[in-house]
């Protein structure tokens, strides 16, 4: 595995090598211990578009493995504001570092920035196109709730349309068959081209439709960055919010995924429900990428 740049790269194996190797990273990401793996390696972050988990939990798992970390963030404090293309970007941090993780907002910059560059680049989100490694990171919650990603019927709820979390957790679980159940407000339904071949489609009409018989709800936010009319947002914002009470009633023994931040479509009330598993999360999110990067520097 050279880079990680697309979820579409994650197949059915590489998945479940990164799952197992997360298992054996967990305990060390959970109980905030390290190790000496990556000692001597440099992890270049870098965040043109804002992000607080994605970041801040890869830099953490390169810090846990032993590993080091520079960092530039914000577009307006480099040279790409001068100009500088994004393989120049990658030619120049090449000499500095051994891996690079990179946020862009433009689709596709990921795989433009990895063409300059000659050490294994992740994306870590580029722009509304893609974003594995939180696929992975979902996956993983997946994997230890259920014990397995084969054949989960999930209901997506939220921006679809925008939302480059749902369209990578699909991507990826077309590997493993199941069913998808999609609830979005009209004008933020999911694109047909993120209807990925593996999994069977259901369009809901109502939240009760979307959460009965599920294993599990991936909930995304609707995407402010993406609405030119802020009344529009504001409209749209909480139309469907996931209440106790309706996760009680329609699918208790579901497990609620949400890549974060969540704004009105998670009720803090619901924080402390069995089946929240979004904060959970957060520490598998670790572990998976600290499988990630073994993965790309030791083999
Ligand atoms: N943190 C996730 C992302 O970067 C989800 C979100 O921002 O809504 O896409």
């Amino acid at each position: 595995m050279q880079n990680l740049l697309s979820t579409s790269e994650l197949t059915k194996e590489l998945v479940m090598e990164l799952m197992e190797s997360a298992d054996s990273y967990y305990d060390l990401a959970n109980c905030k211990g390290s190790s000496n793996e990556l000692e001597g390696k440099i992890l270049a972050a870098l965040f043109y578009e804002p992000s607080t988990r994605t970041r801040l939990s890869t830099e953490t798992a390169m810090l846990r493995l032993g590993g080091r970390v520079i960092t530039a963030v914000g577009e307006e404090y480099s040279s790409l504001r001068k100009g500088e293309s994004l393989k120049d970007t990658a030619k120049v941090i090449s000499n500095y570092a051994d891996v690079v993780a990179i946020r862009h907002k433009q689709a596709g910059s990921a795989k433009e920035f990895a063409e300059g560059a000659s050490v294994p680049v992740i994306n870590c989100g580029d722009g509304p196109a893609d974003h594995p490694t939180q696929a992975l990171l979902e996956a993983y919650q997946l994997y230890r709730t259920f014990g397995k990603l084969d054949g989960l019927t999930i209901a997506y709820i939220g921006d679809l349309k925008n939302s480059r979390t749902s369209n990578a957790l699909l991507k990826l679980l077309s590997n493993f068959g199941g069913k998808a159940k999609l609830l979005s407000p009209p004008s933020l339904k999911l694109v047909e081209e993120s209807k990925y071949e593996g999994i069977e489609y259901q369009e809901c009409e109502t939240i009760e439709e979307a959460l009965s018989g599920v294993d599990a709800i991936y909930s995304s936010r609707v995407r402010v960055e993406y609405f030119d009319d802020q009344s529009e947002y504001e409209r749209l914002k909480a139309y469907f919010v996931l209440t106790r009470e309706l996760l009680e009633t329609n699918c208790p023994d579901a497990a609620l995924l949400h890549a974060l931040p969540r704004i009105d479509e998670i009720p803090e009330e619901v924080d402390d429900w069995k089946g929240a598993k979004y904060f959970e999360a957060l520490a598998g999110g670790v572990a998976v990428r600290m499988a990630l990067l073994k993965k790309l520097l030791c083999s």
